[in-house]
């Protein structure tokens, strides 16, 4: 059942950040409310004050620079993200990324703020953004911060962000010009449900071309690729799989460099059995996402 609460309505971020000052810990901003009012629906979470954040016009932007960094708004919802012709043309991943996440209906309401800031081990967003470099914009009534994605994750439903700041933007930097990138996700409950298994996959092209010819390509020495690997669903956080990306440095774009870096992913997993199937299984789906991963970003990155 849901508890009495008191309901804020700002109509500026400064306000937002005044409330949050002001009512210290017992108070949570909210977007969509589509994580954050069905933990309290269910008695799971109660907080005296709540802000909503609905009317702050501000953070309903998508901008691109001129340097092609992208910045958009916590309040952009998943809906916006999937349906906005900005990111179809300059970031086509996250509009696929959108596309596949729950339903519309909740597409239609959760923000891409409310997903980053609630730092749900089941969510697609964080894992997709920490691996292109993605970072956040924090404001409270005592300034503003950008944190990196990287650092931004502390543990399930954990991230640095105090209790009087809000999460104002997400900003991604411009895709490298010859690369390729895919997400893959496993859900073993139905197609709209969250990840058991997320695994993103980031190629780009560490040294220009030259004379280099596609065997020397895919030869551990001369392949002139990095990848970032990240994991989501497998651990209290996006994980880096550093080994993974090390095999792919040693072996190369090959299928003995792709056996052992999704080997060596399935090793980074830190899974725990849930609702959601146990360790082992989750270890070893991870394992079999990261290669179709790989090959699908090989594929776009014009590889495969
Ligand atoms: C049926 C269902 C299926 C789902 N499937 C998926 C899925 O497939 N993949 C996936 O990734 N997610 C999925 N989700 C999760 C959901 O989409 C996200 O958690 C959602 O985007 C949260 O956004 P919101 O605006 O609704 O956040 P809210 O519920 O409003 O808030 C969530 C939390 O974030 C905080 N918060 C919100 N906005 C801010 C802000 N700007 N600054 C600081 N703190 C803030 C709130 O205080 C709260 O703690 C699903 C959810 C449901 C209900």
């Amino acid at each position: 059942m849901l508890r009495a609460f008191t309901y804020h309505q700002p109509v500026t971020v400064q306000e937002a950040c005044e409330l949050l000052a002001y009512y210290e810990g017992n108070v949570r901003p909210y977007a969509g409310g589509t994580s954050l009012l069905t933990l309290m629906k269910q008695g799971l979470f109660h907080v005296e004050n709540l802000v909503n954040l609905k009317r702050l016009a501000d953070l309903r932007t998508i901008e691109k620079e001129g340097d092609g960094t992208l910045t958009i708004g916590a309040l952009v919802t998943h809906r916006a993200l999937e349906l906005s012709p900005l990111i179809h043309e300059y970031l086509p991943l996250l509009s696929e990324v959108e596309h596949e996440l729950a339903n519309v209906r909740v597409r239609a309401a959760g923000t891409i703020g409310g997903s980053l800031a609630f730092a749900e081990a089941q969510s697609d967003p964080p894992t997709v953004l920490a691996a292109l470099g993605a970072e956040v914009r924090l404001q409270s009534a005592r300034g503003e911060r950008w944190v990196s994605l990287d650092e931004f994750y502390v543990d399930y439903y954990e991230t640095v962000t105090a209790p009087d700041e809000i999460l104002t933007h997400v900003r991604i930097p411009a895709a490298p010009p010859r690369g390729g990138a895919a997400y893959v996700k496993f859900c073993n409950r139905g197609r709209s449900d969250k990840p058991t298994v997320g695994v993103m996959v980031a190629l780009m092209r560490s040294m220009p071309s030259g004379s280099t010819t596609a065997a020397e390509t895919r030869s551990p020495a001369r392949s002139g690729w990095e990848a970032c690997i990240m994991l989501g669903a497998v651990g209290p956080t996006p994980i880096r799989a550093v080994q993974a990306e090390a095999c792919l440095i040693a072996e190369g774009l090959t299928p003995t460099g792709l056996r052992a870096a999704a080997a060596a992913v399935a090793e980074s997993a830190r899974p725990v059995d849930d609702l959601y199937g146990s360790a082992a299984y989750k270890r070893a789906m991870a394992r079999v996402m990261a290669r179709r991963a790989l090959e699908r970003a090989m594929q776009r990155a014009g590889l495969a």
